[in-house]
């Protein structure tokens, strides 16, 4: 039911926001923080790694551990949820897609604008004075420093107990409170201040559909279209759907 009444939405909709998070690329290997703590991690937890105050007790160790999760990522190939997303932007007039995850496979698969909520790995930005830094000299250090200002390099990722971008926060909340229909993929809504954008649609009067394989809090409230089943399976369907051809 649900299923059917979100493609018949999808297909008159002008504009539609996309929510995705860890879900989403779990269909291309990439582990949930929790579940990347294995070998030679296992013994740290997510605030060992993932908090400024583990950056400033142990900086090689917290530069390590993006520089294994970012070779783990370079390893792995975006899936059939990131390529409908993609698709999903050459037909709707208008697509935000606003991200949780900062591996960067949306944009591999051809996403061209992403909202990202939590950074990207793949990106480093100093640690003083937050400017985002393309190469920096050589020296052995770890981690390297600023070629600015000395100070530390830091993964661009927003850690735990840290303020999100404003503006795209902002920006995916106008968004989401403002069109057609909202597809939330992949997110547990555990997460805030994220898990606050589909409520801001809900008050609105947006149709909200969510695709997870659980049984995800936000899936319970009544209107709320759910649809149970994997991203990389439930998205290329519901195009299908959509657009038969
Ligand atoms: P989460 O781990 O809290 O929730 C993941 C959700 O995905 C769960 O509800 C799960 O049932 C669902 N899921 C699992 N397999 C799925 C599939 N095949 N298709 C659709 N859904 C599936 O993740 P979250 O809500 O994104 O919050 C965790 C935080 O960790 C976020 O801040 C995110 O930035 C970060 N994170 C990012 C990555 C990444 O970049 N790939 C990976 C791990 C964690």
């Amino acid at each position: 039911m649900a299923f059917e009444s979100v493609a018949r939405i999808l297909r008159m909709a002008d504009s539609v926001v996309v929510l995705t998070g860890a879900g989403v690329s779990a269909e291309s290997g990439i582990p949930t923080f929790r579940e990347a703590l294995t070998g030679l991690w296992a013994e740290f937890r997510p605030e060992d790694l993932a908090t400024p105050e583990a950056f400033e007790r142990n900086p090689r160790r917290v530069w390590e551990w993006y520089a294994a999760r970012r070779a783990s990522i370079g390893k792995v190939q975006p899936n059939p949820a990131h390529i409908a997303v993609a698709k999903l932007e050459t037909i709707i007039p208008r697509l935000t897609l606003v991200t949780q995850n900062v591996d960067g496979l949306h944009q591999r698969a051809g996403s061209r604008r992403v909202l990202e909520l939590h950074g990207n790995i793949a990106r480093t930005r100093c640690s003083r004075e937050g400017r985002v830094v393309d190469a920096w000299p050589e020296t052995g250090h770890v981690p390297p420093h600023c070629p600015f200002c000395d100070a530390p390099l830091r993964p661009d990722v927003v850690w735990f107990g840290e303020l999100l971008p404003q503006t795209v926060l902002e920006e995916a909340t106008n968004a989401a409170a403002s069109c057609d229909l909202l597809l939330v993929v992949g997110t547990s809504g555990l997460v805030y201040p994220a898990s606050a954008i589909p409520h801001a649609a809900l008050a609105e009067g947006v149709p909200v559909c969510v695709i997870d394989p659980a049984d995800v809090p936000l899936a319970s409230i009544p209107g709320v279209l759910a649809i149970r089943g994997a991203a990389g399976d439930r998205l290329p369907a519901l195009l299908s759907a959509a657009w038969p051809d």
